[in-house]
């Protein structure tokens, strides 16, 4: 078993319910096992501002996947929930984006993890410390990224607490 954590944002629709979506459909995943989910957090669109605001959340997770592979249930994930790539920083239905895979690290041409930016982004680092367990390798790197952040102007707002996966997406029995 290999240990993941993503990262999920949406800024176009009924933002909760996309995220919702995405983690039931990696949920429903035979080789995935969802272990923890974050609060939700708000944060002003980077890059192109001129955008609705985004929720983003992290995920932690167990695979028998390689990080390959889980990008490509990533991206499935992404195409199931419609989105349409417009342009680069614009708008979007779901985006899921793989940070850390096992303390592995790959630069290939479809995948580099750790993810290049998730060191420089607040709305990434604040919801994925949430989730990390203290005893984790990476999460030193983590918190002294986060360290550099002044949260409150970086415009990263707790939007909603949420404790468990399940209380996030309520299982049907
Ligand atoms: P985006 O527009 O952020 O969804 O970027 C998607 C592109 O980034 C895809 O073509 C992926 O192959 C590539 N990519 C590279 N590294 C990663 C990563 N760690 N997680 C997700 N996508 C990645």
């Amino acid at each position: 078993m290999k240990r993941a954590y993503l990262s999920i944002g949406t800024n176009i629709g009924e933002r909760e319910k996309n995220l919702q979506d995405a983690v039931r459909m990696l949920i429903a995943h035979e080789a995935i096992t969802v272990t923890a989910v974050s609060s939700i957090y708000e944060t002003a669109a980077v890059g192109f501002t001129e955008q609705a605001d985004f929720l983003n959340i992290a995920l932690r997770l167990e695979t028998t996947l390689s990080a390959q592979e889980l990008l490509l249930v990533c991206q499935q994930v992404e195409n199931d929930l419609g989105r349409v790539r417009e342009f680069r920083w614009g708008p979007r239905i779901i985006d899921l984006d793989i940070l850390l895979y096992n303390n592995e690290t790959s630069n290939t041409e479809t995948l580099i993890v750790p993810h290049p930016r998730m060191y420089e982004r607040a709305f990434v680092l604040v919801p994925l410390k949430e989730i990390m367990p203290e005893k984790c390798d990476m999460l030193e790197g983590v918190q002294n990224a986060y360290q550099t952040f002044d949260i409150e102007k970086e415009g990263v707002k707790l939007w909603k607490t949420i404790a468990t996966v399940d209380e996030f997406v309520p299982s049907e029995n």
